[in-house]
């Protein structure tokens, strides 16, 4: 008899991490044996902890912050959206080839194809943030064929180093409301302000063409301000949670040999678990 898969997620700290209750959810509604774990690791214990993923007979896992750029690292093997993206959040073993993927991009598009139709017409998008989400969100609309895709950041020189790796354009979060009649899809990845939207974003949301579509990757709130003010306005949006939660799917498919579907159950309990939480 093969013992039951164990994966794992990692990060520094992990106890925010809600990827626990999405694998859980899946192996209980798929009634699979099979566990999933959150493990604390310090940086400088991460590398010792990879070399004892199969000894301690894990079969993978996910990586989150601060380790993803060293997860990339440590991989004998990568997929294409790693190496686009410079980082890894789901690793797996091919033999014993540590091997890596980043699933945000994956996750990102497919909730935007279940939530936000006719998002891959869009010929031009806004990024807004460029930090290590951005990046996934970049390749993903550069995959899906949006031909003019423009980043702007607060740090305008991380726009400008982001745009260079993806032939994309640059400039700084102030040049929004100029360039927003432009846009017929709009990113937001940069956290959400407990203050509310800066006045020149409003404005910005205001100049956007009737027909834009409006998503933000930022999922506490579910409904982050921009959301908000995009949907006031009559723009069609889209929130961050289904990221989250498709961005999941590949991992667990590789690691129990399933493919689960996120459902409204899934959705519900996550939405629930914010709401006791953070
Ligand atoms: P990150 O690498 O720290 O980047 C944060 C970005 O936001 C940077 O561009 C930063 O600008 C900008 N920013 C931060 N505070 C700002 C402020 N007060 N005003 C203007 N810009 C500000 O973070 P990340 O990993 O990209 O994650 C970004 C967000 O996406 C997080 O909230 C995360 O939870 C969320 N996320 C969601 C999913 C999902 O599955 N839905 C996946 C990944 C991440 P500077 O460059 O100027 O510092």
């Amino acid at each position: 008899m093969t013992d039951a898969p164990k994966a794992f997620v990692t990060g520094w700290p992990i106890s925010h991490s809600r990827s626990p209750l999405i694998h859980g959810t899946w192996l209980r509604e798929l009634g699979l044996a099979g566990s999933y774990e959150k493990i604390a690791v310090p940086p400088d214990a991460f590398a010792r902890f990879l070399g004892g993923l199969q000894a301690d007979g894990f079969v993978g896992g996910n990586v989150t912050i601060p380790h993803k750029e060293a997860a990339f690292a440590a991989c004998a093997r990568r997929d294409v959206a790693a190496e686009a993206i410079g980082a890894v959040n789901t690793l797996w073993f091919e033999g014993d080839a540590l091997t890596g993927s980043n699933t945000d991009a994956y996750g990102f598009s497919a909730n935007l194809d279940e939530r936000l139709s006719g998002w891959r017409e869009a010929e031009t998008a806004v990024v807004l943030g460029a930090g290590g989400a951005a990046r996934a969100v970049v390749h993903a609309l550069k995959e899906a064929g949006v031909a003019g895709v423009t980043i702007l950041n607060r740090t305008r020189e991380r726009a400008e180093r982001l745009a260079d790796a993806f032939g994309a354009e640059a400039g700084g979060e102030g040049e929004f409301e100029a360039l927003a009649p432009r846009f017929d899809l709009v990113v937001n990845t940069r956290p959400a302000d407990p203050a509310g939207l800066a006045p020149a974003d409003v404005r910005a949301i205001g100049a956007l063409p009737e027909s834009a579509l409006v998503t933000d990757i930022v999922y506490v709130p579910l409904e982050t301000p921009l959301l908000a003010a995009a949907a006031a306005r009559g723009l069609r949006t889209a929130d961050g949670l289904g990221m989250l939660l498709h961005q999941a799917v590949p991992g667990f498919e590789r690691w129990f040999g399933r493919r689960p579907a996120v459902g409204e159950a899934l959705r519900a309990a996550v939405i629930r678990d914010i709401a006791g939480g953070s």
